[in-house]
């Protein structure tokens, strides 16, 4: 019997499954606009790693007002394809996982919001305290990998074989580094830059139905080739583990 081809599929949150990046957008609309700049700036010249940008950031904001912060993270939208590709994974049987830099306060809030339930996703905690501020942890932190704090790489090693096809889907800096352990990457914008810059091949996409129609030309290939650096990357991953 032919073994039918598994894919593993990873994909980012913020810019990605949204329509734009919700932990940005909300210091940007609770913070100073110009502290917010200079801490984004210095993430993205690789100065400061993605948790002290984090750390930078939740500084910013003094005395958060809950409840509008809800609400403006109500008014922000999941990309609408998003939730026509989860039912194209469960109906090829395809695990995807989403793994993400931002905060599981908002990624629940949001999901909930569209109906979505019952996705597996990792991320940083945020806890909001109207006279402490707000306090964030990194249970998924590895120093090795600075462009996320939430190492990303690692779920990926943690959560495939080599049976398995891996497939990325992301958007931004917390992708670069994890991007390049997956056979097949789909990117757009800065994540996009780099791998063009870094001669990585990807398919560029601009929503979930872009991925979808690209996965299925993938899973009718009869001889599907995964990428020799993404296999090089994780078997020396295995060999450090
Ligand atoms: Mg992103």
């Amino acid at each position: 019997m032919r073994k039918e081809k598994v894919f593993k599929i990873f994909i980012d949150f913020d810019g990605t499954i949204t329509k734009e990046d919700v932990g940005e957008a909300i210091f940007r609309k609770f913070g100073d606009e110009k502290s917010v700049n200079e801490i984004v700036d210095k993430l993205l010249q690789d100065k400061i790693s993605s948790r002290q940008c984090w750390d930078e950031l939740c500084g910013l904001i003094k005395n958060p007002d809950q409840t509008k912060l809800d609400d403006f993270i109500d008014s922000l939208e999941i990309e609408p394809t998003f939730v026509t590709f989860i039912k194209f994974c469960n109906d090829n049987k395809f695990d995807f996982i989403v793994l993400s830099d931002g905060f599981d306060y908002y990624i629940e809030r949001l999901f909930k919001k569209a109906g979505i339930a019952n996705v597996k996703y990792y991320s940083n905690k945020l806890f909001i305290d109207e006279v402490k501020g707000l306090s964030v942890t990194y249970p998924y932190y590895d120093a090795d990998s600075p462009t996320s704090a939430n190492c990303k790489k690692n779920h990926i090693i943690n959560h495939s074989s080599d049976d398995d096809y891996t497939v990325y889907i992301g958007d931004g800096n917390s992708d670069k580094d994890a991007a390049q352990y997956c056979d097949f990457i789909f990117a757009k914008k800065g994540l996009a830059r780099f791998c063009s810059m870094e001669r990585i091949s990807f398919y560029p996409f601009n929503n979930f139905d872009d991925v979808q129609q690209k996965l299925m030309e993938l899973m009718s290939k009869k001889n599907l080739r995964k990428r020799h650096q993404a296999q090089l990357k994780r078997k020396s991953a295995y060999l450090a583990e």
